[in-house]
C-alpha cells in the first residue's frame, strides 16, 4: 500500500480535555505525583503516561511529536527548540571520541559548521563528500564511522540524495543514516526509503508562518527514549527543548501543510519552467535538466510536487544583490533568510546561510557567487508574479529587453 503522510496526520485524533476540537496545552513545567514510588519509577523510565519535567517531555509536545512522527511513519518523535537544537543532540547521541561521520558536503551552514569547527573539540571528525556519488561515499566509510548524514533536498544546491542508495550502504556498515528533510515534508518519506532517523527543521516548510523556530527528531521509540534519558540523554541534558504553547501553535499550522506544498510546488515548477525557458541558469528538481530530476521522481509521495525551493545564477553577487533589493521593493517577497513562508524569501546563499563554509569549498562545490535561493511562496497569481520578476530582470540587464 502506497504510503500517504498527510492521511497519517488527519487521521489522528486528539481532543481537549473539555472535548475542545484542539488538545489541551499543558501550560506547566512541572507535574505532581500520587505516589513517591511513581515518581521514582519516572525517573527511571518506567513510568508510562507519567509526566515529570517539561524539559523531558509534555503533553503538548508530545501530540505535536506524535503528529510528526505519524507523518514520517516513524514509531515515535521528540520535538525540540530549533532544528539545529534537533540536529546536534542526535549526532552527540550517537558519536563520541573517535568516532567519524560521513556527511553530504552541501548541507546548512549550520550544520556543516557544527560538524566542521564544533564536533572536533569533541574528538569527532567529519569527511565532506559529494552525496549524489555512492562510491566515493563508499570510499569514505572507515572503521571508525559511525554515521551518514545527509539533507534528502540539499541547502542550497537541491542536490538530492538517493536514500535508498545510502540506506544500503548504511546497513552494509551498520551506520546510522540520518536525514535532514527539511525542504520536502511530505514529499518525500525518507524512513520508508531505508534511513533510520528523520529531523526537520520545523521553522520552515512545516510550521509555515516564519514566527517561531523549531525541530523535531522522528525515530525509533529506543532511540528517542535515549535521547530523552535523565542520565545521558543528549536532549534532556543539552536542554534544547520546545514550549508547550508553541508546540500547540506549530501543531495548528501543521494541518494544512499538505495544501501549502503542493502551491508551493506549483508555483516554484511554474516559475523554474519559465526562468529557464527565458535563459537563466535555474535548478529546481522539478526540471528535466536537474540531473537528480528522476531520482527525486522515483522517490517522491503522491501530490506533493518537488518542493518549494529553486535556485538562479544571475552571474555575480552585485546583480544578485541588485535584483534582490529590486523584487523586495517591488513587494515580489523579502530579502531575508529561511524557507517555507507565504511571501517568496530570498537570499544570496554564499553571503548568508552558507556563508560558514570557507569560499574555497563553496567554488568546490559549484555554491556561486551570484546565485539566489528562493523559497516560493504562496502566490494566488503567479503568472503575475512571474511577469514582474522578469521586468526586474530585464531592468537590471540580467535578461535581454528583446524577451519582453
Ligand atoms: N536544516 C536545514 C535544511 C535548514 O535549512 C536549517 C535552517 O536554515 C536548519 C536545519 C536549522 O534549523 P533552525 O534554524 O530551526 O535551527
Amino acid at each position: 500500500m502506497k504510503f500517504k503522510p498527510a492521511n497519517n496526520i488527519q487521521d489522528l485524533q486528539y481532543f481537549g480535555e473539555f472535548g475542545g476540537v484542539n488538545p489541551s496545552i499543558s501550560d506547566s513545567s512541572t507535574y505532581t505525583f500520587l505516589s513517591a514510588k511513581t515518581m521514582f519509577d519516572t525517573f527511571e523510565g518506567n513510568a508510562d503516561g507519567c509526566y515529570l519535567y517539561s524539559r523531558h517531555s509534555s503533553p503538548s509536545n508530545l501530540y505535536l511529536g506524535e503528529a510528526l512522527a505519524a507523518m514520517e511513519g516513524t514509531e515515535t518523535a521528540t520535538v525540540t527548540a530549533s532544528g539545529m537544537g534537533a540536529i546536534t543532540p542526535v549526532l552527540l547521541q550517537l558519536c563520541g571520541t573517535g568516532d567519524h561521520i560521513v556527511s553530504s558536503r552541501t548541507i546548512y551552514g549550520g550544520t556543516y559548521a557544527f560538524l566542521k569547527n564544533f564536533t572536533p573539540r569533541l574528538g569527532i571528525i567529519t569527511d565532506f563528500v559529494d552525496i549524489t556519488k555512492l562510491d566515493v561515499i563508499e570510499a569514505a566509510i572507515t572503521p571508525k564511522t559511525k554515521v551518514l548524514y545527509c539533507e534528502s533536498v540539499s541547502n542550497p544546491l537541491l542536490e538530492v540524495a538517493d536514500i535508498k542508495g545510502l540506506a544500503q550502504l548504511a546497513k552494509k556498515y551498520k551506520l546510522k543514516l540520518i536525514v535532514d528533510n527539511t525542504f520536502s515534508p511530505l514529499s518525500i518519506s525518507p524512513i520508508k526509503l531505508g534511513a533510520d532517523i528523520v529531523v526537520h527543521s520545523l521553522t520552515k516548510f512545516i510550521n509555515g508562518s516564519s514566527d517561531t523556530v523549531g525541530g523535531v527528531v522522528c525515530g525509533t521509540q529506543e532511540f528517542i527514549d535515549s535521547l530523552r534519558n535523565v542520565n545521558d540523554g543528549a536532549a534532556m541534558l543539552l536542554g534544547s527543548t520546545m514550549d508547550s504553547l508553541r508546540s500547540a501553535s506549530v501543531l495548528k499550522n501543521l494541518r494544512t501543510l499538505h495544501i501549502r506544498m503542493q502551491q508551493h510546488s506549483a508555483n516554484a515548477t511554474y516559475l523554474a519552467e519559465k526562468f529557464e525557458k527565458d535563459g537563466i541558469k535555474t535548478v529546481y528538481p522539478g526540471l528535466e535538466s536537474h540531473p537528480s530530476h528522476q531520482l527525486f521522481k522515483s522517490m517522491m509521495n503522491d501530490k506533493y510536487g518537488f518542493g518549494g525551493m529553486m535556485t538562479i545564477d544571475v552571474g555575480s553577487i552585485d546583480k544578485a544583490n541588485a535584483l534582490m533589493e529590486l523584487m523586495q521593493e517591488r513587494n515580489l517577497g523579502y530579502l531575508a533568510v529561511s524557507l517555507g513562508f507565504y511571501k517568496t524569501l530570498f537570499s544570496a546563499p554564499g553571503s548568508s546561510t552558507s556563508s560558514e563554509i570557507p569560499e574555497n569549498e563553496q567554488v568546490e562545490m559549484g555554491l556561486s557567487d551570484g546565485l539566489i535561493r528562493f523559497s516560493i511562496g504562496l502566490d494566488a497569481d503567479i503568472e503575475r508574479t512571474y511577469s514582474i520578476m522578469k521586468a526586474c530582470m530585464i531592468e537590471l540587464g540580467i535578461l535581454s529587453s528583446e524577451l519582453v
